[in-house]
């Protein structure tokens, strides 16, 4: 006899860590922007995976992809070459315009790999003296979860209990070019920073600070590392959110979308100049860079490369940014979005994010708070005009 969904939840409880606190649904099988549960309810998907299913649940093209490769090879390991790497790293660079690839796995393995070149660089290039590198980092930030990454953390949530921490990092607030100005000096390798920040609440910097970011960081000689795993690959309406802005940074970090939902990928990409300092032996990985998920993040490229993706996103966007506004002054108190992202912060006296979000399951529609009385919207691009607003008027229906 299979289990139901609430024999389910409650034979989670002894058995799995509860780092998580996930909604009362569990989902058996999906197709686009759709779930569905034990029973078969359908839920529509407002939360993609934090941004992991930008093509939808199970995207035809990525779902062949994988099988064909399957069948012909998994693994290698980096000790041998696999005939999928060359042509991952090729397009994923082409779409990006910058040179050199490291292929990872999750996304908190690509910021550590970034810190890990950047520090490298800083004294391979720079010149900064042995041990004393420094890396400029944003206050609210989400990177990851490893320990070197929670040490710049400012959620003590994520910080507490988890000491000692990693050293050189400088914390300034968001959007604050003066105050960038002033933490960076002739220690620092790199500025890292989220483009638009994701878990903090879809938090839009003004015009003109990431090219800030850049022409500072060009000026005072340190690196320019954008964390684009939630806000890369078609979610503001572009390829990438720097684009906004006309801005290359030197050091590109993606995850999540990159490997389509299906399997884990996650890239460091960059100039030959910066990439180019890592020699054998010196960083690695087994999985990374393995042919299936080549193959799936050529695929996803692949996707990319039609302008398709980005361009839904972009159109979708003003419905959702229109449909939002009209929200605002009846249960919606303010919010940010780009593309098919945004950030929506609910009267509090209404609900927590938390309850909202239960709210919007009864009513077959998955979203995820992310503090506070904020929730996130961040449907699969492949999302119809229609269901968009369904969702919206969902939303509309429990700000009551
Ligand atoms: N960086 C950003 C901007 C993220 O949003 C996330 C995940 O939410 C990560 C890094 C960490 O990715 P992962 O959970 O795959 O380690």
């Amino acid at each position: 006899r299979t289990r139901t969904s609430a024999e389910l939840i409650r034979a989670e409880e002894p058995v799995l860590a509860h780092n998580y606190h996930p909604l009362p649904v569990v989902v058996a099988r999906a197709e686009g922007t759709w779930v569905e549960d034990v029973e078969g309810k359908r839920y529509l998907d407002m939360l993609a995976g934090y941004s992991a299913l930008n093509f939808g649940h199970r995207h035809p093209a990525l779902v062949e992809a994988a099988h064909r490769q399957l069948d012909q090879l998994t693994l290698t390991s980096r000790a041998f070459h696999n005939d999928r790497l060359a042509e991952f790293a090729e397009r994923l660079g082409e779409l990006t315009g910058l040179d050199m690839v490291l292929p990872m796995n999750t996304g908190a393995e690509a910021v550590e790999s970034g810190i890990k070149v950047a520090r490298k660089w800083a004294y391979d290039v720079k010149g900064v003296p042995a041990d004393r590198a420094t890396i400029v980092v944003a206050a609210e930030n989400f990177h990851g979860r490893t320990t070197t990454i929670v040490s710049f953390s400012t959620d003590e949530t994520a910080r507490a209990g988890f000491g000692p921490f990693t050293p050189g990092f400088r914390i300034v607030p968001y959007n604050d070019l003066a105050a960038l100005e002033e933490a960076v000096d002739e220690t620092t390798a790199a500025v890292l920073i989220e483009p638009i920040q994701g878990e903090a609440g879809v938090v839009i910097p003004d015009e003109g600070y990431l090219a800030g970011v850049r022409e500072l960081t060009r000026r005072k000689g340190c690196l320019f590392i954008a964390d684009e795993i939630q806000s890369g690959l078609g979610r503001t309406g572009r390829t990438l959110a720097v684009e906004h802005e006309d801005v290359v940074p030197d050091v590109l970090l993606l995850g999540k979308a990159l490997g389509g939902g299906i399997v884990p990928v996650s890239a460091v990409v960059a100039r030959r100049e910066v990439l180019g300092v890592l020699h054998p032996g010196e960083h690695g990985s087994t999985f990374g860079g393995n042919p299936l998920a080549a193959a799936v993040g050529t695929a996803v490229v692949g996707l990319l490369e039609t302008g398709e993706f980005q361009r839904r996103a972009a159109d979708l966007g003003v419905v959702l940014r229109d449909g939002l506004t009209e929200l605002v002054g009846r249960g919606v108190l303010g919010f940010r979005s780009r593309g098919l992202w945004a950030g929506v912060d609910v009267d509090p006296a209404i609900g927590t994010g938390r309850e909202i979000s239960e709210r919007l399951m009864r009513e077959g529609v998955l979203v995820k708070d992310t503090h506070g009385s904020t929730i996130r919207l961040a449907p699969p691009l492949t999302i119809t005009a229609e269901e968009l607003r369904s969702a919206l008027a969902a939303l509309e229906k429990v700000l009551v």
